[in-house]
């Protein structure tokens, strides 16, 4: 039996049925099932948990379908505002970039500065530099932009709220919807070799305040790995999951409280939901172990357990 485990996200929040069309809702079900299951032969194949995360990562910024890399959401300027981390569960090696404009993909900028070693965080036009200089593809900011996106920013505007990508507006079921691209990505892994790996990318929150970093690149929030205990990537309500220091709560819950990986995931979700954050998010454990919960009505995901079967799943 494989040691190996994935599993991947593509945001949670308030997913209704009625609002998702059929056809889209096998685009999301294809593309996760591809991208979960190019991962696993990957990882069947010998490839390091953090090179199978990046790489997940990677492919899911470039589908429009979701709110990381091209169609991430706008914030208030009408910009895409990119923030990504990764983290290496073997030493905690982590890097991470926050408000970031340029890079194709924000998550390999992210490896990039873990690489690097110096840093752990870069922000702003200094982290499209840093891609520059160290020359990673960057793009026009118009790369960025989709009609969807812009619609979603001008809903936001006029009702003056700064919404999840999830977030329901009302609207007819045949009219696209903006809620059906939908949400912040992120990956964990488990490789033959028992190490893990965590990576999540997102546009953040639509109509964001130009310079509000979420939880994503937040080491210890959104993103969290250590092979002692587990990988973590989290979506949801940011400012919340930063307060509740999810990732981390997680793993000392696990490290000093001898919690197992579904009961420490559960206990942080609750206590942010207590607080009024919604979301859910993806871990796996030191053990094998896969935990996908949440508190909101669906978050979409794949995973891949010790049978090599690649499951995906939408609402609750
Ligand atoms: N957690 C992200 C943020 O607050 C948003 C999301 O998960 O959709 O930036």
């Amino acid at each position: 039996m494989s040691l190996a485990r994935f599993a991947l996200h593509g945001g949670a929040g308030v997913i209704d049925r009625k609002l998702l069309s059929p056809t889209r809702e096998a685009q999301y079900r294809d593309e996760m099932q591809r991208i979960a299951a190019q991962a696993w032969a990957a990882l069947a194949n010998g490839a390091p948990a953090l090179d199978v995360v990046e790489q997940a990562v990677r492919q899911l910024e470039d589908c429009p379908l979701f709110n990381a890399g091209h169609g991430a959401v706008l914030n208030r300027d009408g910009v895409a505002e990119l923030d990504a981390a990764i983290m290496d569960g073997r030493n905690r090696a982590a890097g991470a970039v926050g408000a970031c404009f340029a890079p194709r993909y924000p998550i390999s900028l992210a490896r990039a500065i873990l690489e690097q070693g110096d840093h752990v965080m870069l922000v702003g036009p200094n982290a499209d530099r840093f891609a520059l200089a160290r020359g990673l593809e960057c793009v026009d900011p118009a790369y960025f932009l989709t009609a969807d996106r812009q619609h979603q920013l001008a809903l936001a505007l006029a009702e003056g709220r700064i919404s999840l990508d999830h977030d329901n507006v009302q609207q007819a079921p045949d009219q696209p919807s903006p809620q059906d691209k939908t949400g912040t990505v992120g990956a964990v892994a488990r490789d033959q070799y028992g190490n893990l790996a965590a990576a999540t990318s997102t546009g953040g929150m639509t109509n964001k305040c130009p310079g509000r970093l979420g939880d994503a690149p937040i080491i210890g929030a959104g993103t969290w790995a250590d092979n002692q205990t587990c990988a973590v990537s989290a979506t949801g309500h940011g400012e919340y999951f930063i307060r509740c220091v999810v990732g981390y709560d997680i793993h000392a819950r696990m490290a000093y409280g001898g919690q197992s990986l579904v009961e420490a995931a559960q206990a942080v979700l609750r206590r942010v939901g207590e607080m009024g954050g919604t979301g859910g998010l993806i871990a796996i454990g030191a053990d094998g172990t896969v935990s996908l919960p949440m508190n909101s009505e669906g978050m979409y995901r794949a995973w891949v357990g010790a049978d090599g079967r690649p499951q995906v799943a939408i609402y609750r």
